[in-house]
Formats: structure tokens, C-alpha cells, sequence
């Protein structure tokens, strides 16, 4: 049930003349609006990882553009080399092959006197395509040949040198021959029966103004082709030979021990050039991608700024109250104390949550000034009541600020300004404050105990909080989160986590609030258990500070076994 004092209140700024009792504050109108000499080098390294981040989203859709379009440009050039390759070698593979039948042909023959093969040696030759002379050898004599008709001369020369023919087919490229010895040649050797052979000349010219076709020098720096043993012929833009690897090795193997193998080198220009036009493709694109990023980054950045600007400048402008949620006490049975929770009024726009700015602020690093605000708030708002001493006010503590160097001046600032009004400090921090930087905030936590300040684990059993922690963490009471008090359904039937957790705040030894409890139900149970606190819509609901001290004044002071009865006044 809402407490009537609730209704129809509205948050009154307090009177002017207030401010005369706060010295300490008064002389510094927003505590930590002023820039200590930590939180400006903080701002400068924010300020400087903005810029990084902005430079970075800019830098990398160009970085990866260039490096995509080089590796897209390899991949061209490559598959670019493939196919020439591929178009060579099939054209030599076809030279081979009508140059082999053209030998096959005088294999039954091959043992006839040259007087009656030279002619249809001749009329062979020209008729076939790309032969320059069609011999036959015997051992290692010319026995006949299409152009000398019967000489003797020594075979070897046709075999690249070695004296002794090849066995079955086979296939060479000799530098000269003996009629053309300027040009190399590609011999086709083909067995016939005893110790002849036919062999196929074929004008390397062919060979090289096919290679000099499809892999022109402006795209490879050299193209080397082998045909069976010999020599290998070459069209390079140098003499030295290739250091690096070639671009495509194209081997393949034509019959008995003879392969045709093609290397293809890159010339860095030609990449280049390919790789300058995908560059000039996609970079004005990706430019603009990339400026669109950058903005879109800035804006983001911008609207970050201008959230903390906002904060910023509501606490300037007095946007900020508190409102106080009364702690009702189950063994005395009146309120013992309250819970000092931040509003938002946005003039024109309404209350914003503190749910939703409070993890703003602590994001945008202005939760410790909004707290220090919050402070100052507080401060002015108990001046004005009549509570009873070791009246119990709660205040929620963010983790930055639980370990951070600012707490202990600003707790005990604080202390100081309401000392007279004999009020129990009670700093409610969560299971995520003792989880992170626990030993600074245990040692700031430990000086404050020592000064008289209560500790209290907010939330309690919903922020993963190794137990272990608990038993070192120097605390004072236990808040068990709503989430808890709801599993108690209204026949009061065991809730067990939450039995659990009311077992373990009592073999600690600290006091138990119980959050959210809005039923009566909730109440019985948790009263039968033990539990020392109820804070709740049952008892009453956060309330402005002017409220609250009328309330406490009339209600508050109650003792009621009942905490519905008191919010019923
Ligand atoms: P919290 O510290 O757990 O505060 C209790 C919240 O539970 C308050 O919500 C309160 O209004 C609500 N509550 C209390 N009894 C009941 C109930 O019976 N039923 C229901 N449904 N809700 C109940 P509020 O004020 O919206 O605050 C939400 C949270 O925002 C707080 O949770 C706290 O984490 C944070 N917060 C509020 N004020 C401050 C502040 O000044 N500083 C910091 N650091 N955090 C704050
Ligand atoms: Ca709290
Ligand atoms: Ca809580």
C-alpha cells in the first residue's frame, strides 16, 4: 500500500537560506566540477584514445582495401598466367604431336637406301607444318635426311651431344644443328627397327613466337620452356637468371620420360599495374566509406561527450534531487533509517530512471562528481530533520568510487558537515564493487569502518560474488535483493535460495535488510526468519526529502508490530 503522504508530493527545491549551515560545501559550489590534476590527465588520455579510435576507424577499410587489391592483384595475375601457359603448352603439346606422326610414318621404311627416301623424305617435310628436316639416323651415323639427302655425318649431333641415341621415343631442344646453327631445334626421335631412328626437326622459331604471343615481356620478366632433355628455350628481359619463384610452373608429361615444362616469372611492373587499377577501382569508395566511418565514429563520440556534458551540466543547473526510502526496523517496529536514492528531473522532459543514468554516468566516467553531488544534496537535505540518533541513511556507492582515491576525503567530508545531526553513515556498495580492485576498496573501506561508517552489500545474490570474498570484505549488514523477497509466494512456502542466504547472513554476523518487500506475506516470513530490516512498498515508498521528514515525523516515530499499519497513516 503507497503511503498517503505520497500522494499528490512534489519535489520543492529547498529554501536559499539552507545553504548558510554548509560551510564545507558551500565553498565549493560541485565538489569535483573543478578538474583535479587526475581527472584532467584522465581527460587528455580519453581525449587522446578518441582521436586513436578515430584515426584507426578511418585507417582500416583504406589498410584493408590495400591489401585485398594486392592480393586480388596477384590472384589476377596468376590466373592471367595460367592461362597463357595453358595456351602454350597446348600449342607445343600439337607441334610434338604432328612432328611425331610425321616421324612414325618413315619408321617402316627407316631401313631403305637414302637414294630412294630422300625424295619422300623431302616431299615430307613440306608438307608437314613446322618441319624443318626429317632424318634418319643408324647408330650413330646420318643415314638419310630431307635436306642433305645421304651424308656422313656423326648422329650425335641431332642427340645434344651424348653419342648415344635415346631409347624409344623421346624428345630434346639442341642449340644447332648441322645445316642451321644459329637457331636451336626441337627434336622428335622416334625408334625404327635395328639401330635407326626418325627424327623430327622442328624450327624453335615456332616454339619461341608462340612463348613470345601469350606471355609477352610486359607481363613476365622471362618464360623458360623445356622439351624433354637439351637445352631449354628462353625469352627474358635480362641475361641473369630468376631468383624468385615463378608465377606458374606448368609441367606436363608426354610420353616415356619426356615432359614439357613451361615457368612463367613475373615482372613486378605488371602487378603493379594491376594492382594501381583495382587501387583506382576501389579506393575512391572506400575513401568515402571510410570518412563516413570516421564521422559516424566522431558522432558517436560526440553524443557520448555531450551525455556526460549533460550530466554535467543538470548538476549545474539543480536537476538533481534525492528521495528517501524509510528502512522499517522489525525489533523496534519504526522506522530506523532510509535509503537516499537519486532522481532526475529533466525540466520538459520528465524523470529519467536512475537505472538508466546512473550506468550512464558510470560510464562516462562522472559517477564519482554525481555522487559527490549527491552528497552535497543529502547533506543539505538532513539539516532539516528530526531524526533520532543512529538513525540509519543509506547511500549507494559506485565501484570507481569505492576504490578510487576520492572516497575517503568525500565520506569524511560528508561526515563531518552532518556530524551534529548524529546520523549512521551506511555505505551501500554492490557485489561488483568488491569483486573489482577489492584491496584498495577493502583498505578505503576498512578506514572508514575504523571512523564509524556501516557497510552494506547491496543487491546481495545477484552480482555472482565469490562467497570466499564475503568472509574477507569488511561488511555490516546484508541487502537481500527484491528478486529474493518475490520467490516468497503468499502461503509463505520455503523459498530456499533466499533461506540460504538468510542462513549465511547470520553465521557471518551482519544484519539483514530485506529489499522490495511488498506484501505481507513477505514480511511474515522474512520477520520469522530473522531478518532485522524491511524496505518496501508495505512500508513506504521513496519519498522528497520535505516529505520524508513530515512523514518520519508522523508515521516514522510509530512503533507498529506491522509495517502496513504505519503505511497506512
Ligand atoms: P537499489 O539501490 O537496489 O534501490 C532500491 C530500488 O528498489 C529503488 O529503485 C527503489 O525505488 C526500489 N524499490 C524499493 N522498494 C520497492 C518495492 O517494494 N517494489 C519495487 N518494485 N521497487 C522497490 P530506484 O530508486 O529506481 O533505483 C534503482 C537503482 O538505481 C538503485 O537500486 C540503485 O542501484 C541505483 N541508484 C539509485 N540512486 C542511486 C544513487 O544515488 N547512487 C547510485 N550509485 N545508484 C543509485
Ligand atoms: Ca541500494
Ligand atoms: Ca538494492
Amino acid at each position: 500500500m503507497p503511503s498517503p503522504a505520497l500522494k499528490g508530493c512534489r519535489w520543492r527545491p529547498p529554501p536559499g537560506g539552507r545553504e548558510a549551515h554548509l560551510p564545507e560545501f558551500d565553498s565549493r559550489a560541485s565538489p569535483k566540477l573543478q578538474p583535479s590534476a587526475q581527472s584532467s590527465a584522465r581527460r587528455i588520455w580519453a581525449r587522446a584514445s578518441q582521436v586513436g579510435v578515430m584515426v584507426f576507424a578511418a585507417a582500416l577499410p583504406v589498410l584493408l582495401c590495400v591489401a585485398f587489391t594486392r592480393y586480388e592483384a596477384a590472384r589476377l595475375v596468376r590466373s592471367e598466367a595460367e592461362l597463357a601457359s595453358n595456351f602454350v603448352v597446348n600449342q607445343v603439346m600439337a607441334i610434338v604431336g604432328r612432328a611425331r606422326d610425321a616421324a612414325q610414318g618413315f619408321v617402316p621404311r627407316a631401313a631403305e637406301p637414302c637414294s630412294k627416301l630422300a625424295a619422300a623424305l623431302t616431299l615430307g617435310t613440306a608438307t608437314q607444318p613446322y618441319i624443318r628436316t626429317l632424318n634418319i639416323v643408324d647408330g650413330d651415323r646420318l643415314a638419310c635426311s630431307s635436306a642433305l639427302g645421304q651424308q656422313s655425318i656423326a648422329a650425335h649431333v641431332f642427340t645434344a651431344g651424348d653419342g648415344r641415341m635415346p631409347r624409344g621415343d623421346w624428345l630434346a631442344i639442341v642449340p644447332r644443328t648441322p645445316m642451321v646453327t644459329d637457331r636451336p631445334a626441337l627434336l622428335v626421335g622416334v625408334r625404327a627397327p635395328g639401330a635407326r631412328a626418325v627424327i623430327a626437326v622442328v624450327d624453335s622459331q615456332y616454339l619461341l613466337d608462340l612463348l613470345h604471343a601469350a606471355a609477352p615481356l610486359s607481363a613476365y620478366r622471362e618464360a623458360e620452356l623445356r622439351v624433354g632433355t637439351g637445352t631449354s628455350l628462353r625469352e627474358a628481359s635480362g641475361d641473369a637468371p630468376i631468383a624468385s619463384s615463378p608465377v606458374v610452373a606448368d609441367t606436363r608429361k608426354l610420353f616415356a620420360s619426356s615432359v614439357i615444362d613451361l615457368r612463367l616469372y613475373g615482372e613486378p611492373a605488371h602487378l603493379n599495374k594491376a594492382w594501381g587499377a583495382l587501387l583506382l577501382r576501389y579506393m575512391p569508395w572506400v575513401a568515402a566509406f571510410s570518412g563516413l566511418l570516421a564521422w559516424l565514429v566522431h558522432r558517436a563520440q560526440r553524443n557520448r561527450q555531450s551525455r556526460r556534458e549533460q550530466l554535467l551540466r543538470a548538476m549545474r543547473a539543480g536537476e538533481f534531487h534525492v528521495e528517501y526510502q524509510p528502512l522499517y526496523g522489525v525489533e523496534s517496529g519504526r522506522c530506523e533509517g532510509a535509503e537516499a536514492l537519486l532522481r532526475w528531473v529533466r525540466p520538459g522532459m520528465g524523470a529519467v530512471r536512475p537505472d538508466e543514468f546512473i550506468p550512464g554516468a558510470e560510464e562516462d566516467g562522472v559517477i564519482v562528481p554525481l555522487t559527490q553531488h549527491l552528497l552535497k544534496l543529502i547533506a543539505r537535505d538532513v539539516m532539516l530533520w528530526g531524526t533520532r540518533p543512529g538513525f540509519h541513511l543509506g547511500i549507494n556507492f559506485a565501484p570507481e568510487h569505492l576504490s578510487g582515491a576520492d572516497l575517503l576525503p568525500d565520506v569524511r567530508r560528508f561526515m563531518g558537515v552532518i556530524a551534529g545531526r548524529r546520523i549512521q553513515t551506511v555505505l551501500e556498495i554492490t557485489e561488483r564493487s568488491i569483486m573489482r580492485n577489492t584491496e584498495h576498496a577493502r583498505r578505503n573501506l576498512e578506514a572508514l569502518r575504523a571512523e564509524g561508517v556501516q557497510v552494506a552489500i547491496d543487491d546481495f545474490g545477484t552480482g555472482f560474488c565469490a562467497l570466499s570474498y564475503l568472509e574477507k570484505f569488511p561488511f555490516d549488514i546484508l541487502k537481500i535483493d527484491r528478486g529474493f523477497v518475490l520467490t516468497i509466494d503468499a502461503e509463505g512456502r520455503s523459498a530456499v535460495v533466499l533461506d540460504a542466504i538468510i542462513g549465511l547472513a547470520h553465521s557471518l554476523g551482519a544484519r539483514l535488510v530485506a529489499e522490495g518487500v511488498a506484501s505481507q506475506a513477505q514480511f511474515e516470513y522474512l520477520r520469522a526468519r530473522g531478518t532485522h530490516y524491511i524496505q518496501g512498498f508495505l512500508y513506504a515508498k521513496p519519498m522528497p526529502a520535505d516529505v520524508f521528514s513530515r512523514w518520519y515525523s508522523r508515521a516514522g516515530s510509530e512503533v507498529s508490530a506491522d509495517p502496513a499499519v504505519t503505511a497506512r497513516h
